[in-house]
C-alpha cells in the first residue's frame, strides 16, 4: 500500500509542488496524484499580454508530467472532506471520490469584484484565462478614441493598463488607483512609473475610489463619473471557494490558517500554498498573493510532507521578498527592491533592462512548471514503514 498524495490546482505552486514530491519521495513508497480542472498550464502572470492579443506559449500537462511518477487527473474539484479524507472530483468520466493520506491544496484565487455594484454584469478582469480572452475579443472590437478604464492601482492594474496603452495607442486608457500612483515605490521607482505612464498616454484618476461600474462609465466615491466603453477591474483577487466550505481553519476571506510548514493548523494532514494559504510572512505579515511568494510556499510544504513522511529534518526557511517585478508593456518595466517583508528601498532597476529581467523571471517560473522533477529524480527518500502503514489505516477506516 502507497501513502497516497492529492495535489490539488496545477497552477504555479500545484504544479511544483507535484514535481518536488516526485523529486524527494520514492515511486513504490507514494501514489502522486495532481488535479486540475484545465489540461494545459495557465501563465495567470500573462493575462494581461493575452488580453491584449499576445498568443501564449501551450504548455500541456501530458507531456510535462510523463514519466514523472505524477498521476494528471483532469477534473474539477467539486468539494473536500477533510474528516473522511476525501475529494469529490467532475471529469469526463463522471463524478468520482478520491481518498487521500495527504492533501495538497493549491486552489488558487479568482478576481475580487469587491461587490462593488454594476461590476459583476459590467467589468472584465484578467484574474484568469477565460477573462482575459473575453477581454481580449472586447479589445479587438473597440474603434479608436474609445476609453478604456483600468481600475486598481496594485501590480496588475499597471500591468494591465501600461500593456493596453502600448498595444492600443488609438484608445484612450485611464487608471483609477485609490491611492497615489505607485505610491508604495521608491522615489526613483515612482517617478519612472510616472514618466512611462505619462509616456504611453495614460490618463491618471489617483484617490479615486470606484463605488459604481455601468456599461458606459465607473462612478468614484467623490462624485467623478469617468467614461469607459470597457471597464477592466484588477482589484485584488477572490481565494478559491471550495476550503470556506470545509472544517478546515480558515480566515474570513477563505485562506487556509496554516503553521510554518504550510500545514493546516486543523486538519494535520491538509497543507495549503499559494493563494489558497494564509501564510505569516517577517514581521508577522501575511504573504500577499503572488508567484514571488507562492512558490516558496510550495517548496516548504513539500520538504515539511517529505521530512515527516521519512523520518527526515522540517524545514524552516523564512519566506520572504526579494523585489517586485513589473512589466510596464512589451519595452519597459521597473524591478523595485524590497525589504523581507515587502516594503520598498531606494533601489529600483528600471527602463529595457528591467523589462528582460521581468521576462526571464516569467520564463523562469513558467519553466519550473515545464520540467517537474528538472530532469532528474534526485534525493529520493523511503517513506518510513509507520507512516504508509498509518496512512493505509485511515484510509481503510475511512
Ligand atoms: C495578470 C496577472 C499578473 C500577475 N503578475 C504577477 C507577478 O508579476 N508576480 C507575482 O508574483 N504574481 C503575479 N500574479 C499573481 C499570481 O499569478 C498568483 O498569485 C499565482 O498564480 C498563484 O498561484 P497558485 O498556484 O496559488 O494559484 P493559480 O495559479 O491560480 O492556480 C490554481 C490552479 O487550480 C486550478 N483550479 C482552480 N479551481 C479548480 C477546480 N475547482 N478544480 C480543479 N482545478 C482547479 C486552476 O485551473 C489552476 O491551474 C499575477 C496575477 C495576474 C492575474
Amino acid at each position: 500500500m502507497r501513502h497516497r498524495i492529492i495535489v490539488l490546482g496545477a497552477g504555479y505552486t500545484g504544479a511544483f509542488a507535484a514535481g518536488r514530491l516526485a523529486r524527494r519521495l520514492r515511486r513504490e513508497d507514494v501514489a502522486i496524484t495532481l488535479v486540475n480542472a484545465e489540461p494545459d498550464f495557465v501563465e495567470r502572470v500573462r493575462m494581461h499580454q493575452l488580453a491584449v492579443g499576445q498568443d501564449l506559449k501551450s504548455r500541456p500537462f501530458s507531456g510535462m508530467f510523463a514519466g514523472t511518477g505524477v498521476e494528471l487527473r483532469l477534473a474539477k474539484v467539486t468539494g473536500v472532506d477533510v474528516d473522511r479524507k476525501t475529494v469529490a472530483v467532475a471529469g469526463a468520466d463522471g463524478a468520482e471520490e478520491l481518498g487521500y493520506d495527504t492533501l495538497v491544496y493549491a486552489l488558487g484565487s479568482g478576481w475580487n469584484a469587491q461587490g462593488v455594484p454594476g461590476t459583476a454584469e459590467h467589468a472584465f478582469e484578467i484574474a484568469g484565462r477565460p477573462g482575459a480572452l473575453r477581454l481580449r475579443e472586447r479589445l479587438a472590437r473597440l474603434d479608436a478614441g474609445q476609453a478604456v478604464v483600468v481600475v486598481g492601482g496594485g501590480l496588475t492594474g499597471l500591468e494591465a493598463a501600461t500593456e493596453i496603452a502600448e498595444t492600443r495607442p488609438d484608445l484612450d486608457v485611464a487608471l483609477a488607483a485609490r491611492g497615489g500612483l505607485g505610491d508604495w515605490l521608491s522615489s526613483k521607482g515612482r517617478e519612472h512609473l510616472r514618466k512611462v505612464v505619462g509616456r504611453l498616454g495614460i490618463t491618471v484618476y489617483e484617490h479615486a475610489a470606484v463605488t459604481g461600474v455601468e456599461a458606459d462609465r465607473v462612478a468614484t466615491a467623490d462624485g467623478r463619473a469617468i467614461p469607459a466603453a470597457v471597464t477592466v477591474w484588477t482589484a485584488g483577487f477572490a481565494v478559491h471557494p471550495i476550503a470556506k466550505a470545509t472544517a478546515l481553519e480558515v480566515t474570513g476571506t477563505g485562506q487556509i490558517v496554516v503553521d510554518g510548514t504550510m500545514r493546516s493548523v486543523s486538519h494535520p494532514d491538509v497543507y495549503a500554498v499559494g493563494d489558497a494559504a494564509l501564510v505569516m510572512g517577517p514581521g508577522g505579515k501575511p504573504l500577499r498573493m503572488s508567484c514571488a511568494s507562492g512558490v516558496p510556499t510550495a517548496w516548504q510544504a513539500v520538504d515539511a510532507i517529505a521530512a515527516r513522511l521519512t523520518g527526515g529534518k522540517l524545514p524552516n526557511v523564512p519566506i520572504r521578498y526579494f523585489n517586485q517585478c513589473v512589466s510596464l508593456g512589451r519595452k519597459e518595466g521597473l524591478i523595485q527592491y524590497v525589504t523581507a517583508d515587502d516594503r520598498a528601498v531606494r533601489a529600483a532597476l528600471t527602463g529595457r533592462l528591467a523589462a528582460v529581467y521581468k521576462e526571464l523571471v516569467c520564463k523562469g517560473a513558467a519553466w519550473g512548471v515545464a520540467n517537474p522533477t528538472f530532469g532528474l529524480p534526485t534525493r529520493r527518500r523511503r517513506v518510513t514503514r509507520e507512516r504508509v502503514a498509518a496512512g493505509s489505516a485511515v484510509a481503510a477506516s475511512a
